[in-house]
């Protein structure tokens, strides 16, 4: 095919968000270097009927859809080897993979078996001449370095939530293609998957409250929870709160958490260093509570309010329910 290729993942039975995201990017590279846009779709059980669909709308023109159970996130060497399948029968010039925790892992491997050029954790992606222009973050965040590939094949990984989602206003025809899996043969055997409940919602959560070292303790998360209660938001956290233990890990924001995309983030006791900001500046609107008026957060924040959080906080929280309320 010579194209782009999308590998869209739907491990868990529906189709991973991320895979919208990387359609919107392949779209864009086809505008510019041509070759077309298809998609690997890989995961197990009946939700694969409506992922291909979804893909197809999206700008996939062609869906080659490999299923098996044994394609879940704990199985990267199944996925693997799904993946290389696909890209042995269609050849493609560039392939996409999502920097999750599957992709990153599958990325490497995939560019080795293809003799690939590799980019990896990219957040931008444009094309200049033949060239491939792609963004990563460097030096913990605090510098972004522009890379030029103009060989093919590449394996490039995305971060999710970097690139918009593509436009639903396409069509294309879906394939089922076989995937041989010696599941007695893989490596790993995944026992048990425990899913932390209080994560959920974080990653597509139109509102978000971040709560920072600032909050004191688990106590304060507590606080900051209400807030995202009333406005019906999800609770995340820098680095120093996941690191202390007052909250999961699952809930860190930053370069080495999580990229979200929110239409409003507050940060609460938070200083805005560059590694946490690098999570959040996609958020459309940023709110800032910080009881020092020289926190660098305030230079990134559309609104900021200084004082003591635990004063701003529930008061801010009893106004939004009683707004709600009435
Ligand atoms: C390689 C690397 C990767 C990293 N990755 C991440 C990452 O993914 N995510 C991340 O967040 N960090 C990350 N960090 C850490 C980062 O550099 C900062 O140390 C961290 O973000 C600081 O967290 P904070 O803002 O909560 O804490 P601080 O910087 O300590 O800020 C606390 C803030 O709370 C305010 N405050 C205190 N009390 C109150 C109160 N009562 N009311 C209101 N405000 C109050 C203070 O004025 C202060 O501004 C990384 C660092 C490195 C080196």
């Amino acid at each position: 095919m010579a194209g782009t290729l999308v590998v869209a993942t739907a491990l868990d039975g529906t189709l991973a968000r991320s895979a919208l995201e990387l359609l919107g990017g392949a779209r864009s590279l086809d505008a510019a270097l041509g070759g077309g846009v298809a998609a690997a779709l890989i995961g197990h059980g009946l939700g694969l009927v409506e992922a291909a669909e979804i893909l197809t709308r999206h700008g996939a023109t062609r869906v080659y859809r490999a299923a098996h159970p044994a394609l879940t996130a704990g199985q990267t060497d199944a996925v693997l080897a799904a993946v290389a399948g696909v890209v042995r029968r269609t050849a493609p010039a560039v392939v996409l993979v999502a920097a999750d925790t599957v992709g990153r892992e599958l990325a490497p491997r995939l560019a080795y078996r293809m003799r690939a050029g590799l980019l990896t954790e990219c957040v931008s992606l444009g094309a200049d001449g033949e060239a491939i222009v792609a963004t990563r973050q460097v030096y913990g965040g605090r510098a972004i370095a522009t890379l030029a590939m103009s060989s093919r094949p590449v394996v490039i990984s995305v971060k999710p939530r970097a690139l918009d989602a593509a436009a639903a206003d396409g069509t294309g025809t879906v394939e089922d293609v076989a995937v041989a899996i010696d599941e007695a043969a893989l490596p790993t055997r995944v026992q048990e998957v425990v899913r932390e409940q209080a994560e959920r919602g974080l990653d597509d959560a139109r509102i978000v409250v971040g709560g920072g070292r600032g909050l004191g303790g688990p106590e304060g998360f507590k606080i900051i929870a209400a807030l995202a209660d009333a406005l019906g938001g999800a609770v995340g956290a820098s680095r120093p709160p996941a690191d202390a233990g007052w909250v999961p890990i699952t809930w860190q924001i930053g370069q080495t958490g999580k990229t979200i995309r929110p239409a409003l983030y507050i940060a609460v006791g938070i200083s805005g260093a560059t590694q946490h900001v690098a999570g959040v500046s996609g958020a459309r609107t940023i709110v800032a509570i910080n009881r020092d008026p020289e926190a660098p957060i305030f230079s990134l924040a559309h609104l900021g309010i200084v004082g003591d959080y635990r004063e701003i906080v529930p008061l801010l929280t009893a106004r939004i329910a009683a707004q709600r309320g009435g």
